[in-house]
């Protein structure tokens, strides 16, 4: 089968030709139709986040068709529709019994640490396998299973609670599906903040109040809109110190930030005027669980999530092609989603 694979980090990617995985007992090989290509693919690639062992296919934003199952399998069948859950678990660990599946102690990423979806086929355990309700298409669940999965993740850990505000700092792939799911959990207002006029245009166009970092202080401007009390939550998605400063900063009393955006940079806050005194919360976001997986699919095959916006392109399963995309995701020009259906 044609997979396209990191060889080597800093370099391109490349298509090869390699055998269809084996199929065990306990896993289904799927015919993938839709690969999503994700900002951390171009971090992948670029040797910032480790991958191995290599060469490996990446995408880990996978959904597609059951080909084969193993001899264990019985909850998907050939044929079926599915979509696929990254992480791959043992199920039987403390972190697992927790329900906290994502520190698993012998848990794997697809796409990183084992064979991923920018290729024909792709074989994972039957545990990580979602059947994909009719109403979403390919491309949509697909991206589903990464960002709109991430961001359920940082609003549950958040503790949303109907009728509360949120402020949420990047309006990208992940925020559009913030924006719909935080008024799915009956959030109040939903204040999208971005500099991306197209962006905030697509999340006004969702619900979402837009606020243009560009033109105004967010801080100040978010103040304004709460009537001076701050949100009950902000979710940062972008992953700059300074917005996560202004996610701080922006709380009300007993306000919880989630910080989803990725950053080795450390920022600033005020302990006692910003945190203590106010006794806010901040909360790391980390992947994301099985669990949550269910809700997601519901809201999206019901359209209370819908990703049909946030699909920008579909390209083929070529190497050049998704190199470009990439190379379009290093330097932040690309605005939304690429999906691979190969
Ligand atoms: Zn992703
Ligand atoms: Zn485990």
């Amino acid at each position: 089968m044609k997979a396209v694979r990191l060889v080597e980090p800093g370099k391109r990617l490349e298509l090869q030709e390699i055998a269809i995985p084996e199929v065990s007992a306990n896993d289904v090989l799927v015919a993938v139709k839709a690969a999503g290509i994700c900002h951390s693919d171009a971090h992948y690639r670029a040797g910032r986040s480790p991958v191995h062992p290599l060469p490996l296919t990446l995408g880990h934003e996978v959904a597609g068709v059951v080909e084969q199952v193993g001899t264990g399998v019985s909850s998907v069948k050939p044929g079926e529709r599915v979509c696929l859950h990254y992480l791959t678990t043992c199920g039987e660990c403390v972190y697992c019994h927790r329900g906290s599946e994502q520190f698993c102690q012998s848990g794997s990423m697809i796409g990183k640490y084992r064979d991923g979806g920018y290729a024909e086929y792709i074989c994972i355990p039957a545990r990580s396998v979602f059947s994909l309700p009719d109403a979403v298409p390919f491309e949509q669940g697909a991206i589903l299973m990464c960002s709109s999965a991430t961001s359920l993740h940082a609003i549950n850990k958040s503790r949303l609670k109907p009728g509360e505000s949120v402020a949420i700092f990047g309006v990208g792939g992940l925020g559009l599906s913030a924006v719909q799911l935080a008024q799915a959990y009956g959030a109040e207002v939903v204040l999208a903040v971005d500099i991306n006029p197209d962006k905030l245009e697509t999340a006004q166009h969702f619900g979402a109040v837009p606020v243009n970092a560009r033109e105004v202080d967010p801080v100040a401007e978010i103040k304004r809109l709460t009537g001076g009390r701050g949100v009950d939550v902000a979710l940062e998605l972008i992953g700059l110190p300074l917005t996560m400063q202004q996610a701080v900063q922006s709380l009300a009393v007993l306000g919880r930030a989630a910080i989803a955006g990725l950053t080795d940079k450390t920022f600033e806050i005020a302990p006692y005027q910003e945190v203590i005194n106010k006794e806010v919360e901040l909360i790391g976001v980390a992947d994301h669980l099985a669990q949550e997986i269910p809700q997601l699919l519901a809201w999206a095959g019901s359209g209370k999530l819908d990703l049909s916006e946030v699909i920008s392109q579909t390209i083929p399963l070529e190497a050049e092609l998704i190199n470009d995309v990439l190379d379009q995701l290093e330097s932040f020009g690309k605005p939304l989603r690429v999906v691979i259906t190969p």
